[in-house]
């Protein structure tokens, strides 16, 4: 089943809004198993809207239209969808008392004319009906595709995709199912993932489909399925995340949608009643925001000391002047130091501490731009890794919080 999305509207090409109507749209549409093919964009143009629905008649099995519904010259939609299908405008009863209705409990002021012309549709059209705005919803059909036309305004629209066009589509189509199942990978780049699954990856069967979705410091690799029979891809797909295990569990967080590391993590300290904490310089408190973003943190996590200047450091977790004078402030000897003051401070099982030069200038150490110790506490040791990651700030900040979570994780699941 293909559908395409056409959102009408001057305002949507000349860059003063942007389109979020065609990704809500495409989401609806693909939990109920319809693939979209194309976006449109278009002017409120009779010429441009014609043929359009030319080009996408027997092209699409559904199309979906919004904007240009409103009861004004500019807004054409509506007549030109009469004109391509040959039809004429009758007046729908029930929609002109909802548009009286509507029009005196929200303004208080008696519909005008221009106002019950909202209750003019296409005579051979289905009425989608609007409950939170004037202008309803059409449902026409032509040839192999059927056309849907919904209002711009992205409440109404959702309102009415909701209610009527995701059920009318559920009840008309037979559909296929598409299942997604989603892995959360950590600390290995895109292309060294693709190369350790290479070949699972060419054995998968046509009907799954594998996406990477990489950010910092993580992968995520989707895997979606699509046929008729729903419990043989749920079986498949389960298959297929076990083989993708074998090979990659070294690096699997995670096998939920909204799993991240910080999540995982946080899920396994409840889980043992363990608590952390961390002591950030170069990272700013970034790793205790990372950590205290998922809800239900309280649960394990202690604090954080974001001991930024080398002064902090020793009043508020009491590295000795003569270490930092001694090995530098960013040296692997400060960054254990801080991780292990920090567990005592905050009496916490587990503590992660940072200590680097995120640049682009040097600070108070010689330490390269980009160079970051990390340093971290478990109940049985203490260790700390010197990383360079580059430049610039912000990706530098970035990956050694994500690095901090990543060595800590493995800490968690040794214990
Ligand atoms: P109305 O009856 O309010 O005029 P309409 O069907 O004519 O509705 P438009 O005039 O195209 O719709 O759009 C109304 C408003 O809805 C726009 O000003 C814009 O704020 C919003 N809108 C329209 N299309 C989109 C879109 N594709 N994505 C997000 N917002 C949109
Ligand atoms: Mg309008």
């Amino acid at each position: 089943m293909k559908a395409a999305i056409v959102t009408v509207g001057d305002e949507i090409l000349i860059g003063q809004i942007v389109d979020t109507n065609s990704g809500y749209i495409a989401k609806a549409l693909d939990k109920i198993g319809i693939g979209v093919y194309e976006m449109l964009s278009i002017s409120d143009d009779r010429m441009h809207i014609l043929s359009t629905l030319a080009f996408l008649q027997n092209r699409v099995d559904v199309v979906i239209i919004t904007g240009g519904l409103g009861p004004t010259k500019d807004d054409i939609t509506k007549v030109s969808l009469c004109e391509y299908f040959d039809d004429h405008l009758v007046r729908d009863e029930q929609v002109e008392a909802h548009v009286i209705e509507l029009f005196e409990r929200v303004t208080g002021r008696t519909a005008s004319q221009i106002n019950k012309d909202q209750a003019l549709v296409p005579s051979r059209c289905k009425v989608l009906f609007n409950t939170a705005g004037t202008a309803p919803g059409m449902w026409l059909e032509k040839g192999n595709t059927v056309f849907v036309s919904l209002p711009g305004v992205p409440f109404e629209m959702k309102g009415i995709m909701e209610t009527a066009v995701i059920p009318h589509l559920v009840e008309k189509f037979e559909r296929p199912y598409i299942i997604h199942k989603t892995i959360l990978t950590y600390g290995q780049g895109e292309s060294h993932v693709a190369e350790r699954i290479e070949e699972w990856e060419d054995s998968l069967p046509d009907f799954i489909k594998l996406a990477y979705l990489p950010s910092p410091g993580r992968v995520r690799l989707r895997l979606s399925a699509r046929g008729t029979d729903e419990n043989a891809l749920k079986q498949r797909l389960a298959e297929e995340t076990e083989k993708l295990n074998a090979l990659i569990g070294d690096i699997i967080v995670g096998f939920e949608e909204d799993d991240t590391i910080e999540v995982v993590l946080g899920r396994l300290l409840a889980e043992k009643g363990m608590t952390i904490a961390t002591a950030e310089s170069c990272t700013g408190g970034r790793i205790a925001q990372m950590l205290t973003a998922a809800p239900g943190s309280s649960a394990y996590f202690k604090g954080s000391a974001v001991t930024y200047a080398t002064s902090s450091k020793v009043a508020v977790l009491g590295i000795p002047q003569e270490l930092i004078d001694q090995h530098s402030v960013v040296s692997s000897e400060v960054a254990e130091a801080m991780a292990k003051a920090a567990r005592k401070v905050f009496d916490a099982d587990y503590a992660i501490a940072t200590t680097g030069n995120a640049g682009p200038a040097k600070g108070d150490a010689d330490a390269e731009v980009g160079t970051v110790y990390i340093g971290i506490a478990t109940p049985d040791t203490v260790y700390s890794e010197k990383y360079n990651l580059g430049q610039p700030r912000e990706k530098v900040i970035e990956r050694a919080a994500n690095k901090g979570l990543e060595k800590i994780y493995k800490e968690i699941l040794k214990n």
